[in-house]
């Protein structure tokens, strides 16, 4: 019976050490995934300030091209005006020549507006591409710590994971289901200590009867309220009498 609760003491030591693996791993894992996305944030960004300055060029030369139409209506109209008789027409070309005047100063207000824009998104991109460039190297720096660290935790957890195994394979049939059932249900803590007379897992008092039955070990014990299996240690309870 000593010789299994020790399996079982044993057992709990490297549920333990299993769940801080795990959690440490996890922790690892997670800032590197938060890397990668903070690295594909400002990449997508770079990419929309790209297609923006791509659509706001192709604005800029269709504006272009609208003025130099715009520009030649006008040199049309003042060839025309040097052959016109009447006062009737030279108006009606004059008014002609006018719209097109208005409409090209705007065309240019607008190449201009266009073109500020560009500097500006220009100067955004260039700033977040060195952002982006920063990030990369240092997702990669620290890629490369985590890496070996991630494969060092996977190495520890097979090798924790087959002691479980095989401490698991010496247990009766029955206490080992039980064992299993308790990690499942208590958040991994099967196996706790019996101190001052109380359960260390769900810290109720225990019957003093039962209390004092732990000292004689003959039997595998568990707590009468949260079922997880009990030990004591004889010399912390020698030292502390009657506590
Ligand atoms: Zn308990």
């Amino acid at each position: 019976m000593q010789q299994h609760m020790d399996n079982l003491k044993k057992l709990q030591q490297i549920e333990d050490e299993i769940l801080d693996l795990k959690t440490t791993r996890g922790c690892l894992q997670k800032e590197e995934e938060k890397l990668t996305t903070e690295l594909t944030a400002i990449q997508a960004e770079v990419q929309r300030l790209q297609s923006t300055l791509d659509d706001s060029a192709k604005d800029v030369r269709e504006l272009r091209n609208a003025l130099a139409e715009g520009q030649e209506k006008v040199v049309k109209s003042e060839k025309r005006l040097l052959e016109i008789r009447t006062v009737k027409e030279q108006m009606a070309v004059t008014r002609e020549k006018e719209t097109a005047k208005q409409s090209n100063r705007e065309l240019q207000e607008m190449i201009k507006e266009k073109e500020s824009e560009i500097d500006r998104l220009t100067k955004e991109k260039e700033e977040r591409e060195i952002t982006l460039e920063e990030l990369r190297e240092r997702t990669e720096a620290r890629h490369g710590e985590i890496a070996p660290q991630l494969a060092n935790f996977d190495q520890a957890l097979g090798e924790k994971l087959d002691h479980r195994v095989s401490l698991l394979a010496n247990l009766p049939s029955n206490v080992r289901r039980r064992y299993q059932i308790l990690v499942e249900q208590r958040e991994g803590t099967a196996v706790v200590e019996a101190r001052n007379s109380a359960c260390m897992g769900c810290h109720m008092k225990l019957p003093p009867q039962f209390f004092n039955s732990l000292f004689l070990k003959q039997e595998i014990q568990s707590c009468p309220h949260c079922n997880r299996f009990l030990f004591i240690e004889d010399e912390r309870e020698k030292q502390a009498p009657g506590a």
